[in-house]
């Protein structure tokens, strides 16, 4: 296998409505040859509408689905170079894992199957289960056989639907990781859809981030982790504070910001609003991890140039890894601090009056008036 044999999909225009509910308004995505591409967001968002418009099971409203230079937006589901792994495995109980892989090969009237399907079993590797029946494996090990046989008849785009839903956790991480490697290995495009923003930022290239049945940001993880374009996609992907300010002046490559009586400085490349102009009401966002907490009479010790905000501290609860704090400062009831190698700790908790401090390249600006 390799990835010659994969193609990009370009959705152009495509929507889906049931009666009069949209489930995906009009949309344009282009999904990269050979990539591990994710769809992510909140049940009942259109993911699998998406999915299944590519794979055919479920025919547009509108748009076209391109495969590589190929319209197939009028082919039925067996005519596509497609496959789909679901949650539910599937697999035939009276078969072995070899059987079961070969089965869509002979069906298609293969005679010789063998080395595919024992390369096929490596690659997952199974090989050493080859003979067994599905009863006598685990949940992550059923998930590898239907793996196996979405992907020996080489097609050019494995769509894969909540794969890992029924895995325990444990389980879950080391799939996502085998996920990854296959997918590397064997070069098709991958197209996952997931709700669980740390499986999509794990596994893919590219990560489109969909709410109410439209794409509301695209991008590589740690872009979208870290110039997220939405309240909604800053708090899906991790967790943000965002801090209610206002512009109140340009300098150079700088904006000043005013949340009452406290100064922010936001770069102007991270910068996310409609409007960089003096008054526009913005969302000043800063992720947790990067906000640095002391106590109030330890403020001389903030670096210069450093974002602060100064507040009381309503809860703090140690986590193993970090120490994770909830500060209440008048510009933003709810700040979450998740503070690691906190110096002078003993001081910071409930009660304690603290100044909370970041370098201004973490923060980014949102529009002002999001929900
Ligand atoms: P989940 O993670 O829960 O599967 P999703 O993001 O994949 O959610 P879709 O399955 O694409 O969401 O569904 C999007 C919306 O379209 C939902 O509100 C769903 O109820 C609706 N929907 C999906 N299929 C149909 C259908 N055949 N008839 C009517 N409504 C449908």
């Amino acid at each position: 296998m390799s990835a010659e044999q994969a193609a990009g999909v370009t959705l152009t225009g495509i929507s889906k409505t049931f009666g009069d509910f949209t489930a995906v308004q009009p949309m344009d995505l282009s999904i990269p040859q050979g990539s591990f591409f994710a769809l992510l967001g909140a049940s009942g968002c259109g993911k699998t509408t998406t999915l299944r418009m590519i794979a055919g099971l479920e025919q547009p409203t509108a748009g076209r689905v391109m495969l590589g230079d190929r319209d197939v937006t009028s082919l039925p589901p067996h005519r596509r170079p497609v496959n789909t792994v679901f949650q539910s495995y599937a697999l035939f109980p009276h078969l072995s894992v070899q059987d079961n892989v070969a089965f869509g090969l002979r069906r298609r009237g293969k005679k010789q199957v063998h080395k595919e399907v024992e390369d096929v079993l490596e690659l997952v590797e199974l090989g050493p289960l080859a003979r067994r029946k599905p009863a006598q494996l685990s949940g992550g090990q059923q998930q590898r056989v239907a793996l196996a046989r979405a992907i020996v008849n080489r097609p050019e785009v494995l769509l894969l639907d909540e794969p890992l839903g029924a895995l325990d956790l444990k389980l879950r991480r080391q799939m996502q990781l085998e996920l990854k490697r296959i997918q590397t290995e064997v070069g098709i495009t991958f197209v996952h859809v997931t709700h669980d923003q740390e499986e999509a930022m794990t596994m893919a290239d590219t990560i489109a981030v969909m709410n109410h049945g439209r794409v509301e940001q695209l991008g590589a993880p740690a872009e979208l982790y870290e110039s997220p374009g939405s309240a909604f996609v800053a708090n899906f992907l991790g967790q943000s504070n965002l801090i209610a300010a206002e512009i109140s002046a340009a300098e150079g490559d700088e904006l000043v910001l005013r949340a009452g009586d406290t100064k922010l400085t936001l770069p102007r490349d991270r910068m996310r609003a409609t409007s960089a102009a003096s008054g526009t009401k913005v969302l000043a966002g800063i992720r947790p991890e990067k906000i640095a907490i002391r106590s109030r009479s330890d403020e001389a010790a903030v670096p210069e140039g450093h974002n602060r905000l100064t507040g009381t501290i309503k809860d703090a609860s140690f986590t193993g890894v970090s120490t994770q704090y909830v500060v209440a400062s008048p510009w933003c009831p709810e700040l979450a601090v998740f503070a690691q190698n906190v110096e002078s700790a003993a001081g910071l908790t409930p009660g304690a009056e603290v100044v909370l401090h970041w370098n201004p390249a973490h923060t980014f600006g949102l529009d002002g008036d999001q929900d």
